[in-house]
């Protein structure tokens, strides 16, 4: 089922919790409203809340907010009604995850049957494909799926039901045989995807659900880019995977802010970055959500002294010190309630030129050497560290940046390869081992350097992180050039990519009018 074009429509999207899927959706409601191809006149973005957390982080308010403010914009926020999720410590971030993934499609359904004015199509997150069967037998409205994530993950999820049919055990418990998907890069088991690793916990069942659901779906557009995955993206439209016409849209990134002289953190970092040279900085986050260990703040520290680069490090306050991704659901949170254990003279940007006046300092107290170690305090001389919220995008962007250390989210892969930065690979969780392996791949990508990351610590040596960061930045080594010259490739197909002209983006997500042949 497809729009009719001659209408004016609304669509009605809903959102995964986390800035990691609220950034790329919102922003896809934006492309939606702006297509000059798709007559939508009006976007409504449902997000999941929950009982256990007081309220939505600052930063994802002010993403909110911002959109709703926009004039040029009709969007509406609605916050469905809060899950729950009980507050107790053995709750764990998958568990968690497997109850929004039943109960947030649920609560959408609902909110949508229950509006004044209809949508007349819907599109949900990957993750809440459930909402597919409970709105199918509820309105006839065409439903797409988004993917904040890539192709490849998307070919894994048509063929798990499969694989659940035909794989005895544990995924990951046949040695090293690689998890075959049809035409596609075959998985090695160590990058499985998160939620296939425990086949008995409520993460896999609800993961598996959602797998099943996705046949339903009248399409499905993909945060990437058609040259970023050629080898998939054949694949999934051979007919062997599935038959939903699928579409890269990518990159689906935030528009940067650097015009906003309001915006001090802006400011600071952009001001700093503009006093260093080209591409000789590395910008290290390991995501919104992850708190790093003692250790892994230990090792980084170490790794970027070897290295002598100069460094934004983006860095959630650990709140214990084993590293923790706790705050994924609420990535972004308060200051104040993230940073609990910390001293209160800590500020949230330390820059190099405020090391010794009395303003940004780091205050080395008691409580704070008992989250940082002493490395972390000696290199600050060298570059900035951002406590708070960071301006990622605007950083990325920056001429200085030569370098980025990411556990591989996919919107962080997605922004540095439009800013044509090469990435070093630091995988955590989810999806993100499967990113590294992509991306180091020089017959797929071949724009990473991929660390050798404990599976049990989640470490690296420091030793290993220094010569990633001279070998991706330093312009006399071979491979390093390489895969330079491969990401700033790349950087001019994603520019191209959502031109009005001949944009292959611009032009896939026109395909909502006639993907199935509506005119
Ligand atoms: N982000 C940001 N500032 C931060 C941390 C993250 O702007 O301090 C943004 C980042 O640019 C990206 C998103 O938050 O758009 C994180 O998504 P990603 O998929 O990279 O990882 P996740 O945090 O969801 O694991």
């Amino acid at each position: 089922m497809a729009l009719p074009s001659s209408h004016h429509h609304h669509v009605a999207l809903v959102s995964s919790p986390g800035m990691g899927h609220i950034i790329p959706i919102l922003q896809l409601a934006k492309r939606l409203l702006t297509h000059q191809k798709i007559n939508i006149r009006k976007a409504t973005l449902f997000t999941v809340s929950f009982n256990s957390s007081s309220s939505s982080s600052k930063a994802e308010k002010d993403l909110l907010q911002s959109a709703i403010d926009d004039q040029s914009l009709s969007i509406d926020i609605i916050h469905l009604p809060p899950i729950h999720i009980s507050n107790h410590n053995d709750v764990t971030i998958e568990t968690k995850i497997a109850i929004t993934m039943h109960e947030a499609p649920k609560l959408f359904a609902t909110a949508i049957s229950n509006m004044e004015f209809k949508p007349t199509m819907i599109i949900t997150d990957y993750f809440l494909s459930q909402t597919l069967p409970l709105v199918k037998n509820m309105m006839k409205v065409p439903m797409y799926l988004f993917v904040p994530t890539n192709a490849w993950v998307v070919a894994l999820g048509f063929h798990t039901p499969k694989l659940d049919k035909e794989v005895e055990g544990e995924y990951q418990s046949h040695g090293d045989s690689p998890i075959l998907i049809p035409g596609c890069k075959a998985v090695h088991p160590s990058d499985l995807f998160q939620m296939m690793e425990d086949r008995t916990h409520r993460l896999y069942h609800e993961y598996l659900l959602m797998c099943e659901a996705l046949p339903l779906a009248d399409g499905i557009f993909v945060n990437t880019l058609e040259e970023l995955e050629p080898k998939t993206f054949e694949a999934l439209r051979s007919g062997k995977i599935t038959k939903v016409p699928i579409f890269p849209i990518g990159p689906v990134i935030r528009e940067t802010n650097n015009n906003n002289k309001q915006n001090n953190r802006i400011n600071d970092v952009v001001n700093w970055l503009d006093k260093q040279e080209e591409e000789s900085v590395i910008y290290v986050s390991l995501g919104s959500g992850y708190s790093m260990s003692y250790e892994q703040i230990k090792e980084m520290a170490l790794g970027l002294e070897q290295s002598g680069k100069k460094f934004v490090w983006s860095l959630r306050p650990p709140s214990t010190k084993a590293g923790n991704n706790d705050h994924y659901l609420t990535a972004g949170e308060d200051a104040e309630t993230n940073k609990k254990g910390h001293s209160s003279a800590q500020e949230e940007t330390l820059t190099p030129e405020s090391k010794n006046g009395e303003t940004n300092s780091v205050t080395k107290s008691q409580e704070s050497s008992d989250y940082f170690p002493e490395e972390f305090y000696r290199i600050q001389r060298n570059g900035i560290v951002l406590m708070d919220w960071a301006p990622q995008l605007e950083i990325l962007s920056h001429p200085s940046i030569g370098g980025f250390v990411s556990h591989c989210g996919w919107n962080s892969i997605m922004e540095s390869v439009s800013c044509g930065v090469p990435i070093i690979c630091w995988p955590l969780f989810a999806e993100q081992m499967m990113n590294a392996s992509m991306l180091e791949d020089e017959e797929e990508v071949g724009i990473a350097i991929r660390l050798n990351v404990s599976m049990s610590t989640k470490n690296v040596a420091s030793e290993e992180i220094g010569k990633a960061m001279m070998k991706i930045m330093d312009k006399g080594d071979i491979e390093g050039c390489a895969i330079r010259k491969r990401v700033k490739k790349l950087k001019h197909i994603a520019e191209k990519a959502w031109s009005h002209d001949h944009g292959s983006s611009y032009f896939a997500l026109s395909r909502i009018i006639d993907s199935n042949g509506a005119s």
